[in-house]
């Protein structure tokens, strides 16, 4: 097909894409990421490093990087973190290094960050596309029934978490796809959809 192209001209999937999953705590980021993963091998998960405590399911490597306050301070003076963020009394770090090499080898990453963090690799200028989705929940009630339904934070973060989810949810119009995470697979399916649309994206590069 490539050899039909006029000159100047080819596909955003191509090369690498990052795409950016934001959106309340307990929307069910981390569930549609690890679904997507699951059914395309082109996407690579780029786990935050962070100081938060691993919570009982979690991997350490898969998930997230957990590091002690004291390597996220050598992180950061390092220049090793493209962006990072505080969050409920913990910081979070988006690794340089392994979003550049695995956006070089032509895999598309995706990245899990609190609104913030997506708007920073928006504007980190990593000389690859960024598309920033926000994942919403069908409705608030049901926001606060899965955050509480994980079971991960006591009655105070919890209540925290919804009063961020808020301030997030204002973050809607900084972004480039809304997608509602009604039920799982059809969540899933739509985002696929978005990273379909965008390595069909055609680029003039002449
Ligand atoms: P986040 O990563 O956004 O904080 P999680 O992926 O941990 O959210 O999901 C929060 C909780 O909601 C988990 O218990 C998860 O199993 C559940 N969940 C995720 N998506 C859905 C959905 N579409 N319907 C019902 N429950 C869901
Ligand atoms: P959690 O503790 O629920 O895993 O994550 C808390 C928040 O931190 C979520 O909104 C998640 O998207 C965000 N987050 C995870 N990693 C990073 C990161 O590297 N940078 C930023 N800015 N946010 C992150």
């Amino acid at each position: 097909m490539k050899d039909l192209l006029p000159p100047g001209v080819r596909q955003q999937g191509e090369r690498g894409i990052a795409f950016v999953i934001a959106g309340p705590s307990g929307v069910g980021k981390s569930s549609v990421i690890a679904a997507l993963l699951a059914r395309d091998p082109r996407l690579a998960f780029c786990p935050s490093v962070t100081t938060r405590p691993p919570r009982p399911q979690e991997v350490p490597g898969r998930d997230y990087h957990f590091v002690s306050e004291a390597e996220f301070d050598r992180l950061l003076a390092q220049g090793a973190l493209l962006e990072w963020a505080e969050y409920q009394g913990h910081r979070y770090g988006t690794p340089k290094a392994e979003v550049l090499s695995r956006l070089a080898q032509g895999r598309d990453v995706v990245l899990n960050k609190e609104v913030r963090g997506a708007w920073a690799i928006k504007n980190a200028g990593l000389g690859y596309p960024v598309v920033l989705i926000f994942l919403v929940p069908p409705s608030w009630e049901e926001l606060v029934r899965r955050v509480r339904g994980r079971g991960t934070e006591d009655e105070e973060a919890l209540q925290e978490r919804l009063r961020i989810a808020q301030a997030e949810l204002a973050r809607i119009p900084d972004f480039d796809y809304l997608v509602v995470n009604d039920e799982l697979s059809a969540a899933v399916t739509r985002v696929e959809a978005i990273i379909q649309a965008e390595r069909m994206r055609i680029v003039r590069c002449g």
